[in-house]
C-alpha cells in the first residue's frame, strides 16, 4: 500500500517505539501535503497532547500570528515536530527520544517534499546542523548539504528561526521572530514571486 500522511497517522497510533508513548498521545504533523515550506518544532505540549494536533497552544497561537504577518495560513504550510509525544512537564526531549521519533519526521519530509525546512529552535536545528547554534543561525537561509541531508538530496534550504515559545514572555525575542518571518517572506519571494 502506498504510504500517505493519513496512513502515517494511523501507523503512529500503533507505534510504541518511544517510552513517552505510554503516557501521552501521538501528535503527527499537519497541513498542506504539498507544502513548499515545513515548520518543525520540538515536541507537543499539554494542549497538543490533549487535542492530538501540533502547535495549538499558546506557542501555536503566536505561530499563527507570525504566519499571518507574512500572508501565510496554516493550510498553506506543513507544521510538525521532532518528537511526536509530550515530554512530562514540558521538559526538553532527550537525545534518545529525538532519535527514536526521527523516522516519523523523515517520512513526513519525504512525503511532503518541502523546498524550505524551518527548524523552530535548537532541537529541530540540531537534526540538520548538529554544531550550529540557533542564536547565530536564525534568520539565515542555509543550503542543506548531502552530509546533513539524509531525506532529500536536491535543492533544500534550511531557514532556522527561534522557537515561538521563547518569545512568549520576551518582547525582544518577539520582534526577532517577526523580523525572521519577514526575512523568510523575502526569501520565498526571491525563489518564486507566487509562493
Ligand atoms: N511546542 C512545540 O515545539 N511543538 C508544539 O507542537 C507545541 C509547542
Amino acid at each position: 500500500m502506498e504510504l500517505t500522511l493519513p496512513l502515517l497517522q494511523e501507523q503512529l497510533k500503533a507505534w510504541d517505539g518511544c517510552a513517552l508513548s505510554t503516557q501521552s498521545n501521538p501528535v503527527l504533523g499537519e497541513g498542506n501535503p504539498n507544502a513548499k515550506v515545513m515548520f518543525i518544532g520540538e515536541a507537543p505540549g499539554k494542549r497538543e497532547d490533549e487535542v492530538g494536533r501540533p502547535f495549538v497552544g499558546a506557542a501555536g497561537k503566536f505561530l499563527d500570528e507570525l504566519l499571518q504577518s507574512i500572508d501565510l495560513k496554516r493550510e498553506d504550510v506543513y507544521i510538525s515536530n521532532v518528537v511526536k509525544y509530550r515530554p512530562p512537564n514540558n521538559r526538553d526531549p532527550s537525545d534518545k527520544e529525538k532519535e527514536q521519533c526521527m523516522p516519523w519526521l523523515k517520512l513526513e519530509i519525504s512525503l511532503v517534499k518541502p523546498r524550505i525546512l524551518v527548524p523552530l529552535g535548537r532541537h529541530a536545528l540540531g537534526h540538520f546542523f548538529p554544531k550550529m547554534g540557533i542564536s547565530s543561525a536564525h534568520g539565515k537561509p542555509q543550503k542543506l548539504t548531502t552530509s546533513a541531508n539524509s531525506e532529500q538530496t536536491d535543492d533544500v534550504t534550511i531557514f532556522p528561526i527561534y522557537h515561538p515559545a521563547a518569545a512568549l514572555h520576551n518582547g525582544n525575542m518577539r520582534q526577532s521572530l517577526f523580523d525572521d518571518f519577514a526575512a523568510l517572506r523575502q526569501f520565498l519571494d526571491s525563489q518564486s514571486p507566487t509562493s
